[in-house]
């Protein structure tokens, strides 16, 4: 078992992303004091001679990997040469870099969509390559289901002692509130925030609204994560979930009621539902003793007053 020093040396990648931001005011919290970050004017992750270098300048103990470039259903459908070409960049240039440096441990960030469309649910780690995947986030995945096998690579074939966790669908502080490119979580924050203050009567929410989705709050994620970095030290894939699943229309209805929106919902259904379900199985991350402390409800409250502070106008 790897247990981390509060001094040891670690390099947060994607810092000030959604993931990364929350990993950094956990770390704060459990006082590890030698965290290495960089502005991404300062070091762009996409280009490897540049992660080398920084690599070989800050010889960093642990690494977490959280840069990458995400996007709700809308842009992973559109961009698929972006997601696939920038996140196959910037896992390879820091893992490899990681290896060739010394790094003593890394955990990789995937997410839920790097399992098969139809994959029985909910989904267990196993069910990894086993069907096709959900087409409006496939160059994603790809990339994702890459970066794993990059890890295990390294651990079967030189012993790096490099893991990935899967985390479900994720919302919080510093989520993407942009309406094309976001998740639905933070979507319909903004939508319901908006419609309230204009006084609409109506509120559009894309697809049917029956896809199940999982949400986890990323404060969730991050204690999640600091427990990996101690306890868990297998090449294998590991779920991070809260193992319970909602309607997108059950989601809509309670976004509503906690921006206090009392219109109708409206269906755009010339918008892609995606995948029919998305439940982890967490089974294996609970035996580890993790368990998320947020409920959707709190989860969602706390998101809220954070957009409302930070973002609406
Ligand atoms: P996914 O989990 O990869 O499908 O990503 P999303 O979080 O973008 O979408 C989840 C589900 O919410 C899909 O069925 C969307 O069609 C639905 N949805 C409803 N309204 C919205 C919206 O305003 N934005 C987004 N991104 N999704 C929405």
């Amino acid at each position: 078992m790897q247990i981390m020093d509060k001094s040891d040396k670690i390099f947060v990648a994607g810092h000030r992303g959604m993931v990364g931001s929350a990993v950094m005011r956990r770390l704060k919290t459990q006082a590890f004091s030698n965290v290495v970050t960089r502005e991404r004017a300062q070091l762009d992750l996409t280009n490897e001679s540049a992660v080398a270098k920084f690599f070989e300048q800050e010889r960093p103990h642990i690494v977490l990997a959280a840069a990458a470039k995400v996007g709700g259903i809308k842009a992973n459908n559109d961009y698929p040469v972006e997601f696939l070409v920038e996140n196959l960049r910037i896992q390879n240039n820091v893992i490899r870099s990681a290896y060739e440096n010394g790094v003593r441990k890394l955990l990789f960030l995937g997410s839920s969509c790097i399992y098969p469309k139809f994959a029985p649910q909910p989904i267990l780690e196993s069910t990894l390559l086993s069907g096709p995947l959900e087409p409006t986030n496939e160059a994603y995945a790809i990339a994702k289901i890459a970066g794993i096998k990059l890890c295990q690579a390294f651990s079967r074939e030189y012993g790096a002692n490099f893991i990935s966790a899967m985390p479900t669908n994720l919302y919080g502080p510093n989520d993407n509130f942009d309406l094309e490119t976001s998740h639905v979580l933070a979507a319909l924050l903004r939508k319901a925030h908006e419609a309230k203050t204009r006084n609409d009567r109506k509120l559009v929410v894309w697809g049917t609204g029956k896809p199940r989705r999982e949400f986890l709050h990323v404060d969730d994620l991050a204690a999640a994560c600091l427990l990996l970095l101690e306890k868990y030290d297998s090449p294998e894939i590991i779920n991070v979930g809260c193992g319970e699943d909602i309607s997108i229309g059950e989601l809509a209805e309670l976004i509503c009621q906690v921006v206090g929106f009392d219109g109708q919902l409206a269906w755009d259904t010339t918008k892609p539902d995606g995948t029919p379900r998305k439940l982890l199985d967490v089974s294996k991350i609970r035996a580890l003793g993790w368990r998320p402390a947020i409920t959707l409800q709190d989860g969602i409250k706390a998101t809220y007053d954070w957009f409302v502070a930070n973002f609406a106008q």
